[in-house]
């Protein structure tokens, strides 16, 4: 789907040479802040580090989050009006700003307008924008596109609430939690279906 993947460099071994360029940056990295390379316990981040990066936390750069949608048909009748919730969905990503992670979960709750997609698409399509450098608002923000366009739904709002450790960890605010919610369809026009959205979301949520 356009706009939410880069186009990857198809050239044979590209993958090899990109591990092996975030590897040696890696030890650059480690030889800048004054660490010793060759002390047991660092023989293997460089590498490790690499892995981690390129096959977890920075995986969705080449991959098209609509190659994990499938969604399904539900009969559209007159007077049928409804929510669907899917909440808890547990969220990471990486700050772009410093590099740490921010964690947490996200809820999502549209009106379905004859399409439903299925529980666990939800969390893989979450998974690939956020393995990405993200900021909490884009992510949510790029969220709610994706599935308004997959899902055309009437409504539809997504919050998303996580812990920053680039916060938690310089001792900026301890417990700071951050929540973003974006909106679209008829939740920017009703306030009332956001206060009963947001209840569903509360009362859903893992405490
Ligand atoms: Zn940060």
């Amino acid at each position: 789907m356009r706009g939410y993947v880069q186009e990857p460099n198809q050239e044979l071994g590209e993958e090899f040479k990109r591990r092996q360029l975030v590897r040696k940056l890696v030890e650059e990295f480690l030889k800048a802040i004054g660490e010793d390379l060759s002390r047991e316990g660092l023989r293997e981040t460089p590498d490790r580090v690499a892995r981690m990066w390129l096959e977890e936390l920075a995986s969705g750069y080449f991959v098209d989050p609509a190659a994990y949608v499938k969604t399904f048909e539900v009969e559209e009748y007159e007077g049928r009006e409804g929510f669907v919730a899917v909440t808890n969905i547990p969220t990471r990503s990486i700050c772009e700003h410093h590099l740490l992670p921010f964690f947490g979960y996200t809820h999502v709750v549209y009106i379905p307008s004859g399409k439903v997609m299925g529980f666990s698409k939800f969390a893989r399509v979450i998974k690939v924008l956020s393995s990405r450098l993200q900021i909490q608002e884009r992510l949510t923000e790029q969220v709610a596109d994706f599935l308004n366009e997959v899902l055309s739904p009437k409504g539809l709002l997504v919050v998303m609430e996580a812990l920053h450790t680039c916060a938690l960890i310089r001792g900026v605010e301890e417990s700071m939690t951050m929540t973003t919610v974006a909106l679209r369809g008829a939740f920017r026009e009703q306030r009332e279906l956001v206060n009963l959205a947001l209840q569903i979301v509360s009362s859903s949520k893992i405490p």
